[in-house]
């Protein structure tokens, strides 16, 4: 790892690491760059006592079966987060989350290398300055480090966060003495496969745009409009509004611009029906953003990584 790191700090090249790149819109075909892949693999479980275990995971090991392996031994915390796409390494970069859980609430350290030195450091959650969808390594850290692996703090017996309604929906029919991490697990999945398309099968790279964190005014404003408007308070007093529900309600569900579009059943996933270009995806984006500012005078952004050929970030 050391050896490529230098090669990439040697490179007249730009360097980009990828995971399963499920995260990634692409604008060209290909990109002119040093790709990085960090197969790295491998999950110790080093228990602190009978409760609580410290689990450290390679980067390279897929999410979701890591997710499903930690709670085959028994161990709990993860559970909210399963079936979400993509590798281990990737997910503190946006700290990623899902149905009341983010995954800085379970991680204990990253280990990452810095890519001009090829040192490896040691990043507390304290130090990585985690939101919604946000972390260090999307702000000063960006491009800067390679997670080579990251700790989670994981229990046998954590309390279980079925509060989300869909969540709770699915597991209504189960006596709650009876309901374990795994029927969670199971719940998480059923929600997951029943509303998102699979992007084995339809090309989406998920959510494609953050949840809007509004002032209480904007919201107010909203709200006069819209009685019903989904609406989550934050604890710094702003409100997040649900993405999905603006787009509908702008009419966009289901849009289509030859082969790419909004998924016709859930209006925050941007899809590729077929052979639609990566520049194709990215109008249909902006036609999105656009139409929502149009609408209600509220700006989304991206949640994906938009890369051009030199893998240079480029905004929406
Ligand atoms: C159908 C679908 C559903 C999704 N649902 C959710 C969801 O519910 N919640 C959620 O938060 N996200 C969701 N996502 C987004 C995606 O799953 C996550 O962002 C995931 O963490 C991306 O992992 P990846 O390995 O594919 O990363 P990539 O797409 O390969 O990379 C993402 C970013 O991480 C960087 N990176 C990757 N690995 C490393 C590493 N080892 N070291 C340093 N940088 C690295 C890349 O450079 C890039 O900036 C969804 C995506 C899809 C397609």
């Amino acid at each position: 790892m050391v050896e490529s790191l230098a090669i990439a700090s040697d490179s007249l090249l730009p360097s980009l690491i990828v995971g399963a790149g499920s995260n990634l819109l692409l604008l060209d075909d290909s990109v002119d760059a040093l790709v990085i892949v960090p197969e790295i693999s491998g999950v110790s479980i080093e228990p602190f006592d009978e409760n609580e275990a410290l689990v450290v995971v390679g980067a390279g090991e897929s999410w979701h079966q890591f997710v499903m392996q930690t709670l085959d031994s028994g161990w709990q915390g993860l559970e909210n987060l399963a079936l979400i796409p993509g590798n281990v390494g990737a997910a503190p970069i946006q700290n990623i989350g899902a149905y009341g859980v983010e995954v800085a609430d379970r991680i204990a350290h990253v280990d990452a290398y810095e890519i001009t030195s090829g040192e490896l450091h040691r990043f507390l959650p304290e130090q990585l300055q985690f939101g919604y969808r946000d972390s260090f390594f999307k702000r000063e850290g960006k491009g800067r480090f390679l997670i080579s692996s990251v700790a989670f703090r994981l229990s046998r017996n954590a309390p279980l966060n079925t509060g989300y309604e869909a969540l709770r929906q699915a597991l209504a029919a189960t006596p709650e003495h009876l309901i374990t991490a795994k029927c969670v697990a199971e719940a998480v999945i059923a929600v997951r496969q029943s509303k998102l398309p699979d992007p084995a099968k339809l090309g989406n790279a998920g959510s494609f745009f953050k949840n809007p964190i509004v002032s209480p005014e904007v919201f107010e404003s909203l709200r006069s409009q819209y009685e019903k408007v989904p609406h989550y308070p934050q604890s710094d007093g702003r409100i997040k509004l649900a993405a999905g529900w603006l787009i509908e309600r702008a009419g966009l569900k289901g849009m289509r611009r030859g082969d790419a579009g909004v998924h016709e059943l859930q209006a925050l996933v941007i899809v590729n029906y077929g052979k639609a270009s990566g520049q194709q995806l990215f109008d249909v984006a902006r036609e999105v953003r656009d139409t929502v500012w149009q609408k209600f005078s509220i700006a989304l952004e991206p949640e994906v990584r938009i890369l051009n050929r030199r893998a240079e970030d480029v905004v929406l």
